[in-house]
């Protein structure tokens, strides 16, 4: 029995299914369920809120948002050797917990859940950020979720939460912080997983604004934002060239200097940019 439910402690979970981790899928397993728990109510609370779930695993984090009172568990996982003990999860909490075993880069969630709906995943790095992209760059705002709380590479952690004038600061920290509030709010160290990373982690918690904190359309500002950061060592007028000949007058008329560097330029300038390039200013 383990610490925060009646079912097997992983280890015992993992060797009964045979879920031996497999590097092509990312596989780092969190295996201590004090520590899912703890990782659960980073992501506040969850009793009246139905929960995505992706990349559930042999089910460290199921087990810990379920037991923190998830009103109900969408998970969506890719191995289906995962899938026999999640079911030993879901007969624990009827009704509670739903499984998909698939691609969550190709499955549409939303027909399964009910708001308000948080997210949480212990992801690959690929997947993570490319799926923190797309919850952030929906065309309409608030977006379905109302936070998500995700494990990172502390390096990826650190490029979300990261300010103008710094190394880190890029496309990552400006799309998180134009229409959400992110924070770190647990570091941890490789040997909390295992196999262990070579690298340490954090868990990034973002939670939605009421509305983006400066007008701007998405798919501009994404543009302009990854055209900036393409050449972050070039200056913008020379970086922002493939966006028409007139980047240099769409610079002066939002307040940037044409010579300065897209790391130097804080996101109200890069929304002022994007209403400038759109014409909506
Ligand atoms: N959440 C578990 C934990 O914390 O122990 C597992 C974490 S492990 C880092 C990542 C999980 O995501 C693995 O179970 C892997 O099979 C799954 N996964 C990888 N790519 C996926 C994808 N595209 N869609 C859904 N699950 C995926």
């Amino acid at each position: 029995m383990s610490s925060i439910d009646d079912l097997p402690p992983l280890r015992d979970v993992i060797a009964t299914h045979g879920i031996a981790a497999k590097k092509a899928l990312g596989q780092n397993f969190l295996l201590d369920l004090n520590l899912t728990a703890k990782i659960a109510r980073l992501a506040g609370d969850l009793s009246g809120a139905d929960v995505l779930e992706v990349g559930p695993g042999p089910g460290g984090l199921t087990r810990g948002l379920l037991a923190e009172g998830a009103r109900k568990v969408l998970a969506i996982e890719k191995d289906p050797r995962c899938m026999a003990a999640l079911a030993e999860i879901s007969a624990r909490y009827p009704g509670q917990l739903e499984v998909i075993n698939g691609d969550a880069l190709e499955i549409d969630p939303l027909a399964h859940l009910t708001a308000p709906i948080k997210i949480a995943a212990n992801l690959p790095y690929n997947v993570g950020t490319e799926l923190l992209v797309r919850w952030l760059t929906p065309k309409d705002w608030p977006p379905f979720w109302d936070s998500l709380t995700l494990m990172f590479q502390r390096e990826v952690a650190q490029r979300i939460v990261a300010q103008p004038g710094t190394k880190a600061y890029g496309r990552l920290a400006l799309l998180a912080q134009w229409r959400a509030d992110p924070r770190i709010v647990l570091d941890l160290p490789p040997e909390a997983f295992s196999p262990p990373p070579k690298v340490s982690s954090a868990v990034v918690h973002l939670t939605a604004l009421p509305a983006p904190r400066f007008p701007a359309d998405p798919a501009v500002l994404n543009k302009v934002v990854a055209a900036g950061f393409n050449q972050r060592r070039k200056m913008l007028r020379s970086a922002l060239k493939s966006l028409g000949p007139d980047i240099e007058d769409h610079l002066v008329a939002a307040g940037i200097k044409p010579t300065e560097r897209a790391e130097q330029v804080p996101l109200e300038g890069f929304c002022a940019l994007a209403r400038s390039v759109a014409g909506t200013t």
